[in-house]
């Protein structure tokens, strides 16, 4: 029999405000001492009131419309009750029946790095809600530790449809999503220090049936590898069970265990009673007016796939668009000196190949890149011909090195093109004096001899000539 594989995922991602979600603790608790960024609100002390960070619905707002979706005028919080040790307060406050935002879409490619060509894909978001985080639980041999440092940070939850069909599509889609949040500037999405983590849901139908069978849930997949490995582990199984006629009957919800890339049974999936949701009565309803997210999503950058369509326009490869999409200080550098010349594989040659290339011989990072200014300034000298195209390598290996500008370097080292006729002139004299027989041989019409007679001036000049006059001002001179 063949299946259509149905995917969606569920997505937690931190916002980065400065402040958590209902108090003024510091919301970045990277590398702080466990319980040093917490307060009566975000411990849940009994007495204590949350009062909603504007910035974590103004970045919600921002997150919501970039990713297509209508932000509801409406909204409200409500209680999700449950018992863990890393949940102080004895319930989250998230939203359940009336979410921020809903009906979103992504466009997205998934690219085939054999091939290196890419298809087309899309997935639609069913909702965007906001909630707090919980803390962080560290077992230990026979104990627990509870660090409450990153309870009360804001976090975004992105449900999608179930509108993916393949594992693979499903960690395009959550590159691409990560990509767009970044770009919001509404999260870091470091997946490394757990800013954002995806819940995936799998199941198979035979192919022409429209109704969906019960999914297999794979709880916390802390990065694109994972969630893909996951998926793939997940449809080897369903496929077994249902040419062995044992399909799911029931939801169930399962842990993905990194180390032993397998999936273990955690519990049949929750259902929403389980929670006994609530309204929240400590926090009024939202209301969020179309002034307001006119001026919250004024100045959103432009979404990474138009980026990406810009860049392979301006005849640039879907692996240089990629990087720049991806590379802010690329795509700072690039643009800047796209603009002030025009020469799109100029740029790209000088900021995707050259300056990474001598960054990585000389041991550097990109922060340690020569900045916007100075490299327009490489490029238009370059452009308008005051240093050759060899020379400008040189000159951006020296900038690199030294921290100097390329002005001071060309000045500095005399490498500036010698273009003056007088001078060029003096030089092909000699030149031609130098080569009788290539002269000789141009005048019986082989035009070829006339290149030996440029590279001699070329020799004389170290290179520094420009090629273009020497040619013409030669030709005057022998023809
Ligand atoms: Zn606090």
């Amino acid at each position: 029999m063949e299946f259509d594989v149905i995917i969606g995922l569920e997505v937690h991602a931190q916002m980065n405000t400065k402040t958590k979600m209902f108090c003024a603790c510091d919301n970045d608790a990277w590398e702080k001492a466990p319980n040093t960024t917490v307060c009566p609100v975000c411990m849940g002390h009994p007495g204590t009131l949350p009062v909603v960070n504007k910035a974590v619905l103004e970045k919600a707002v921002r997150s919501s419309v970039a990713l297509g979706c209508t932000v509801n005028h409406d909204s409200h919080f409500d209680r999700k009750n449950y018992f863990y040790p890393d949940l102080p307060a004895g319930y989250q406050i998230s939203q359940y029946k009336h979410p921020l935002a809903s009906h979103g879409i992504v466009k997205f490619s998934v690219t085939d790095p054999k091939t290196n060509t890419s298809e087309a894909a899309e997935c639609r978001i069913h909702r965007l809600h906001i909630e707090n985080d919980a803390g962080k639980l560290m077992h230990r041999a026979n104990h627990t530790l509870c660090d409450y440092n990153r309870a009360g940070t804001p976090l975004m939850e992105i449900v999608t449809e179930p509108d993916l069909r393949s594992p693979k599509q499903a960690s395009a889609f959550a590159e691409e999503l990560r990509r767009i949040l970044i770009n919001a500037g509404t999260s870091e999405a470091d997946m490394y220090k757990g800013m954002m983590r995806f819940d995936a849901s799998i199941s198979l139908r035979p192919k022409g049936e429209e109704k969906l069978y019960p999914r297999v849930e794979i709880k916390n997949l802390n990065s694109f590898k994972s969630l893909e490995k996951a998926l793939q582990y997940q449809e080897k199984i369903l496929r077994k069970l249902w040419s062995e006629s044992k399909q799911p009957t029931g939801e169930t919800t399962v842990g993905w265990i990194d180390d032993e890339e397998k999936t273990v049974l955690l519990r049949d999936k929750e259902s929403a009673a389980d929670y006994r949701y609530f309204p929240e009565p400590d926090i009024p309803p939202l209301e969020v007016s179309d002034a307001f997210i006119a001026a919250v999503t004024a100045g959103l950058a432009k979404l990474p796939s138009e980026m990406k369509a810009q860049y392979t326009a301006l005849g640039l490869t879907e692996a240089e668009a990629a990087m720049l999409v991806d590379q802010e200080p690329l795509r700072a550098r690039f643009d800047a000196i796209q603009a002030a010349i025009g020469e799109p594989k100029r740029a790209s040659s000088l900021v995707l190949t050259q300056m990474p290339g001598f960054l990585t011989q000389h041991g550097k990072s990109l922060s340690n890149a020569p900045s916007i200014a100075d490299m327009v300034e490489l490029a238009k000298a370059i452009h308008s011909g005051a240093i050759n195209v060899n020379a400008g390598k040189d000159v951006l290996e020296k900038m690199i090195l030294s921290g100097k500008s390329a002005g001071v370097i060309i000045k500095d080292e005399g490498m500036g093109q010698v273009s003056d006729d007088a001078t060029l002139k003096k030089f092909i004299t000699e030149a031609i004096a130098a080569n009788p027989k290539a002269v000789a041989s141009f005048k019986e019409g082989k035009t070829a001899a006339l290149g030996a007679i440029v590279g001699a001036v070329m020799k004389l000049t170290k290179g520094q000539a420009d090629a273009a006059k020497v040619n013409a001002l030669l030709l005057k001179e022998i023809a």
